[in-house]
């Protein structure tokens, strides 16, 4: 496309643009369990609102938009407040749990530096089910990356003992998710921590999918162990703001134990020809609406908001592996929390999950073990019996067709 010579009404341009979502997923109907989170139309009209009154400020400028800085400071304190920060733990907000993790990384990286650690060299030792965002990092940073395999007890879980193993002098990090991102497993952090402990070891717990959704879940009386800054190994975490905060996209929480970890993310530079800047994270401008409406929202729901939603997607998640194991599916390990991944012993996954996209669901899979993945919003408390339905249709049409070689050749 160029750029057209004349510009057009906006009436005009703004029906174009909604036309144009017409062919995308419809989330908003609830048949979507991937890439968004779907808290109702009273939360995403809270996020556009708030989004919209500070669209145009910019959280580069703390002293211009004090407001925006304050929010940001209350956004950080109430992470820090759910996730057992202890006194004078702090943080900050980024764009989103790719940029949370980047900055974990290199700081993580400058702390041990500074402790005398080698200067190039650098590993980051995590399980086989964290976020490739580790990997991106790394990447850029030029750090090695340590996968090492899971138990392989069926809890798919990480292995404590093995990721000891794989540490060195040259390990800066540490990983431990709560829960994974391919399974929604937490992993036994605790039993992590005491590793990371006594190799000297930072230790970042992924919390980017369960940060917001763990605290309430474990109010609501789930057992989901120890998993945050109780846990006294733990520097820093990841928790999203994006996912099951409910808030609007590009919001995450990057967080610390102590101002002494946290003094070695921001980046602060005079040698150029403009004015010294110190930034706090990887951004240059920040965009304000993502402050706003992550405080316009948290403030909206307050902690009786988050367990009644959080309460809501459990009942749904519960009511679901109920139903697929009436279908004689397996659930991958014991998900706690709004993720799951469930295979059948008869039915190639990602045949089934072909079946079920044609039926107009829009889902995911994971890769190890061959699952269905369903990532649970609220809305889907309306939909559950729809899709077990619609399960149940797919996983009778790939057992029809499971004879047929090229079916077969697909997916094998
Ligand atoms: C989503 C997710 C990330 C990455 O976050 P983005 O906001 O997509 O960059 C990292 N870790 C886990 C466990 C996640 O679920």
């Amino acid at each position: 496309m160029q750029m057209p010579e004349k510009g057009r009404d906006w009436a005009d341009v703004r029906q174009e643009m909604i036309s144009r979502g017409g062919g995308d997923a419809q989330w908003r109907d609830g048949r979507t369990a991937v890439y968004v989170f779907n808290a109702g139309h009273d939360v995403e009209q809270v996020q556009q609102e708030a989004y919209t009154l500070y669209m145009a400020e910019n959280g580069l400028g703390p002293m211009a938009f004090p407001s925006l800085a304050q929010m940001e400071k209350e956004v950080i304190g109430m992470g820090l407040g759910l996730l057992h920060g202890p006194e004078g733990a702090t943080g900050a907000m980024t764009s989103g749990g790719t940029d949370s993790i980047t900055m974990a990384m290199k700081t993580a990286r400058d702390y041990a530096r500074s402790k005398g650690k080698p200067r190039e060299g650098h590993n980051v030792v995590l399980p086989q089910s964290a976020h490739l965002a580790f990997d991106k990092a790394a990447h850029l940073m030029d750090i090695e990356i340590r996968r090492v395999p899971l138990k392989t007890d069926g809890s798919y879980e990480a292995d404590p003992a093995a990721m000891g193993e794989a540490v060195d002098e040259a390990t800066v990090m540490m990983v431990g998710s709560a829960p994974n991102f391919p399974h929604g497993i937490i992993d036994p952090i605790e039993a992590l921590g005491d590793v990371a402990a006594r190799k000297g070891v930072w230790l970042h717990v992924d919390a980017c999918v369960g940060g917001y959704f763990a605290p309430f879940a474990r109010m609501n009386g789930v057992p989901v162990p120890a998993f945050d800054f109780e846990v006294p190994a733990v520097h820093s975490m990841s928790a999203d703001l994006h996912k099951y905060g409910y808030c609007a996209k590009g919001a995450s929480t990057v967080l610390f134990r102590s101002e002494e970890l946290y003094n070695f993310m921001p980046f602060d530079m005079a040698g150029w020809s403009g004015a010294p800047m110190k930034t706090p994270t990887l951004a240059g401008t920040r965009p304000g609406g993502a402050i706003s409406a992550a405080w316009g929202v948290m403030n909206t729901l307050g902690v009786e908001g988050y367990k009644r939603l959080q309460g809501q997607v459990c009942a749904t998640r519960e009511k679901i592996e109920e139903g697929v194991k009436r279908l004689g599916f397996e659930i991958v390990g014991n998900p706690m929390l709004g993720l799951m991944a469930f295979y059948h012993p008869d039915a190639h996954a990602f045949a089934v999950y072909g079946e079920i996209f044609r039926r107009g669901w829009f889902t995911s899979v994971t890769k190890e073990p061959p699952s269905l993945h369903l990532m649970l919003s609220p809305k889907h408390a309306d939909v559950a019996d729809a899709y077990l339905a619609d399960l149940e249709a797919s996983l009778a049409a790939v057992k029809a067709g499971a004879d047929d070689p090229k079916v077969e050749a697909r997916y094998s």
